[in-house]
Parts: structure tokens; sequence; C-alpha cells
């Protein structure tokens, strides 16, 4: 069995405790929400966009809900995808999904998202670490 606390390291338990980007965005042009119930999970993605453009993103998950893993996550994917076209963010979430399901070679392209490589072993904790991300993507099909 792998250790569960190399799944949790620093970056992700920094994160999960003080996250980027908390809290309703306004004047956003979108936003989405996506639930894991497996998990207990939800979380509401806003974006404001500039053209084609990612402006700003924020997300927010209700009191006392969301794992370490989901919170981590999207307070990343806030970090990775902000100033970013919808072209470049859609190609993050397709590496970084790609290295939660398996592929460790994405990590080097990735930065600090690299640090949810750990998640490939606990297959449950895959639509935990991607939850924020489809509701990125569902956010952005609003403005298309
Ligand atoms: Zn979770």
């Amino acid at each position: 069995m792998p250790d569960l606390r190399e799944l949790y390291q620093s970056v992700i338990l920094d994160h999960s405790k003080s996250p980027r980007n908390f809290g309703e965005l306004t004047g956003a042009d979108a936003q989405a929400t996506g639930n894991n119930p497996m998990c207990g999970d939800a979380v509401t993605v806003w974006v404001r966009m500039d053209g084609d453009r990612i402006a700003d993103v924020h997300f927010a998950t209700p009191p006392g809900t969301g794992c370490a893993i989901s919170k981590a996550s999207a307070s990343l994917m806030t970090t990775a995808v902000a100033g970013k076209t919808r072209a470049e963010a859609d190609a993050i979430f397709d590496s970084f999904h790609r290295l939660v399901t398996g592929d460790a070679s994405e990590g080097e392209r990735l930065g600090r998202l690299a640090a949810f490589g750990g998640v490939a072993q606990f297959p449950v904790r895959v639509k935990c670490a991607t939850l924020a991300w489809h509701a990125l993507r569902a956010a952005l099909e609003q403005v298309a």
C-alpha cells in the first residue's frame, strides 16, 4: 500500500489550510458548482474574463465541506489558470488529468500541480482532485 502521507505533501497541506482566491468573485462572468458525493466535496468556481483570457478566478466550498485534496486542488487551480487563455487552461487540465490518472511524466510540465501525482495511487481521490477543474470547464463553457 502506498503511504497516504506522501499524498499530503506540504504544498497540498498549505493550500488546503490557506486556500488562495477563496470566496465569491464579485463581477464574475460565470460560475459553476461541482459535487463529489462519494467524498462530500462541493466546489463553486467563479470566472471573470478579459476577452479569451481568464482575468480572475475564485472558488469556495460550503463551510465544513471539502476534503484537503479537493480544496488544495481548487486553490492551486486558481493560481495556475489566472491570466491564461481558455485553450491554455484546457491544456493544463488535460495534463493534470493525465497526471492524477497515472501518467507521472506530466508532472514535469505542471509545476506545483505536480504535488497531486500521488493521487494516481488512490483512484477514489481522482474525483476530489479534478472536481474544481470540471467546474472551471463548465463555467468557461457558459462564456463561450
Ligand atoms: Zn474529497
